[in-house]
């Protein structure tokens, strides 16, 4: 099983990353290691400012390698929603210096998954994702606003890597991105219905 996420698929996120909007998709990876499905999550002890990404995630059903993208939607089979934890400080440092992210992006329980809800009839989700720090909204967001949509990212990834049942695909936070402090409670909101809770510390 592997965590593939999409970086930088909401132009409002690149702006305030200060990075122009992608011609084509940036993806990147996640170890097996990473994904955290509890109701805490412990701020490592190598970063000053671990940030949250809210963003929707899909779940792989089957194999698949150069998939079409009218073909994509055949590959997921459920969705959720997710945060893709970011050590920002290090993240800083690394780009400066044009290295891989993993360091600030593949570390244990660096991606946290809410519990998945069946797709029917290829119908994503396509009401309003957000999430809630302390009971304030930070990020919203929408399908619709994605730069790449999911086929074409499904389409995208599976020419370079195969897909396989139980792989995860995280697609991108929208703006609002920031730092978590212990204590903090995180929600994650799908039209306005809480998903999930979880404690920072
Ligand atoms: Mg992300």
């Amino acid at each position: 099983m592997k965590i593939i996420c999409i970086g930088r698929n909401y132009a409002d996120h690149a702006k305030e990353m200060h990075a122009q909007a992608p011609s084509e998709p940036v993806f990147f990876f996640k170890p097996q290691t990473a994904l955290s499905t509890g109701s805490q999550i412990t701020i490592p002890n190598f970063t000053t400012n671990l940030h949250h990404e809210i963003e929707l995630v899909f779940r792989v059903c089957k194999t698949g390698f150069t998939i079409s993208e009218s073909q994509a939607l055949h590959y997921i089979d459920a969705w959720s929603l997710g945060i893709d934890f970011t050590a920002r400080d290090i993240q800083d440092v690394l780009k400066a210096k044009g290295l891989p992210w993993e360091k600030a992006k593949a570390f244990d329980n660096s991606a946290f998954c809410a519990p998945f809800t069946e797709i029917t009839d290829y119908i994503l989700p396509d009401k309003e994702f957000a999430l809630m720090c302390n009971s304030k909204y930070v990020q919203r967001g929408y399908l619709k606003e994605m730069l790449f949509a999911p086929a074409y990212l499904i389409s995208y990834v599976s020419k370079f890597v195969t897909l396989q049942a139980g792989d995860l695909i995280f697609t991108g936070t929208p703006a609002g991105v920031g730092k978590v402090n212990a204590g903090d409670v995180l929600q994650g909101l799908y039209d306005s219905r809480i998903i999930f809770n979880i404690t920072i510390n």
